[in-house]
């Protein structure tokens, strides 16, 4: 049997023809034309300025360091995400303060976060800044996390590097942070094989990670330098790709909608399977089609079905593992967990590409029923 995996690049009929023509006017460096016309089309999707970086751990990075991220501060992120959420901050020497999700989106909860800000606020220290990510393609509840940061004067950096495409309340995710990032890893919903693209709502926030992301090399052909810089530019190659993704987003948008749809449906009639919530707050992409696994109604645990789907060719995955349940991670501060660690614990993330067959996703299907009637009859 052909394997299944998560999520897979899905390329349209222009990223060819665009890296093409780089490869013809041989603007194969971190400058040229797709890389200012890349950055511009995000811009007009999201709605704010954009520089166009190598991945999205470097926009986190760079966005931390705009909104002013030193040694010995303390961030707020959510302990359910991706590592890449927290690293940054490390990187900078400032430590994190985990918090656990709501129900509702599975994101940060609101409440939490406005209890840390009070809390810091009365011992005279408040956070540098706030990362709010929007998990699987669903946005957080971005008003009251934006209202309480406002009310404290606390920046929020939005890691929407998972929710390109998603909408809060009829505006695009990455729209309302002082910062955002976004990226173009292989297994997004659309890539440029790696890369990254930082927003902000200021210009000059932009150009100066701009002017950091090429090693912070000052005007005049000397190579003269008075900050500290890297080397996080995207490549004028890559952007091509980005640039012909972009024009299918809608419809892989759409494409990945319905295969969570169709699991849906699919595993409606099984006891014990809850999909992730679809609060009407925004639309969800769907990156990734997550349920949880009731093991007491289900009749089998989330782990069985994880097994039994690798032992068909089928990769699937646990929902993120909590940042505060992380070895590297063990001594950083946390509120909360508990709500966290149990969608670690039953969540499951199925194959969810956007060039998923019908077929293929039968076949995914056909194990939870399998794995739900063994344990039946057993
Ligand atoms: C993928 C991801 C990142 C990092 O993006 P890269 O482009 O892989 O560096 C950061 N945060 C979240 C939530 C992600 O899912």
């Amino acid at each position: 049997m052909k394997r299944i995996y998560l999520s897979v690049p899905h390329m349209g009929t222009q990223e060819e023809i665009f890296v093409r023509e780089a490869f013809a006017s041989n603007q194969l460096s971190t400058v040229g034309p797709h890389l200012d016309e890349f950055e511009r089309e995000m811009s007009s999707l999201v709605g704010l300025p954009a520089v166009a970086l190598s991945s999205g751990t470097a926009s986190i990075h760079l966005g931390l360091r705009l909104l002013g991220v030193r040694p010995g501060d303390e961030v707020v992120t959510p302990t359910l995400t991706f590592v890449a959420s927290a690293n940054p901050i490390r990187y900078l020497g400032a430590e994190p303060i985990f918090v656990d999700s709501e129900r509702a989106s599975w994101n940060m909860d609101p409440d939490l976060v406005a209890a840390v800000l009070k809390k810091r606020a009365a011992r005279g220290r408040l956070p540098r800044a706030v990362v709010v990510v929007h998990l699987y393609g669903r946005s957080a509840d971005l008003d009251p996390i934006l209202e309480v940061c406002g009310r404290y004067e606390v920046p929020v950096l939005e890691d929407a590097a998972q929710a390109l495409g998603a909408t809060y309340k009829g505006k695009h995710v990455g729209s309302r942070g002082t910062v955002t990032a976004f990226s173009f890893n292989g297994n997004k919903i659309i890539t440029t094989t790696g890369g990254g693209m930082l927003m902000a709502q200021k210009q000059e926030l932009v150009d100066k990670a701009r002017f950091w992301s090429t090693q912070a090399r000052d005007p005049g052909i000397a190579y003269e330098h008075s900050e500290l810089g890297y080397n996080y530019r995207l490549s004028n190659v890559l952007a091509a790709i980005g640039r012909g993704q972009l024009r299918v987003l809608p419809e892989r948008i759409q494409q990945r909608r319905a295969v969570f749809t169709r699991y849906c449906e699919a595993l409606a009639d099984l006891p014990g399977i809850e999909p992730m919530p679809q609060p009407s707050w925004g639309q969800h992409t769907n990156w990734l089609s997550c349920f949880l696994i009731h093991a007491n109604q289900f009749g089998a645990s989330r782990d069985n079905v994880l097994n039994a789907l690798a032992a068909h060719n089928i990769e699937a995955r646990p929902v993120w593992k909590p940042m505060h349940l992380q070895p590297f991670w063990q001594q950083a501060e946390r509120v909360g967990g508990s709500v966290a660690e149990e969608l670690f614990e039953k969540g499951i993330c199925l194959p969810s590409s956007s060039s998923m067959s019908g077929a293929e996703q039968e076949r995914v299907v056909s194990i939870f029923r399998e794995q739900c009637r063994a344990r039946a009859a057993g």
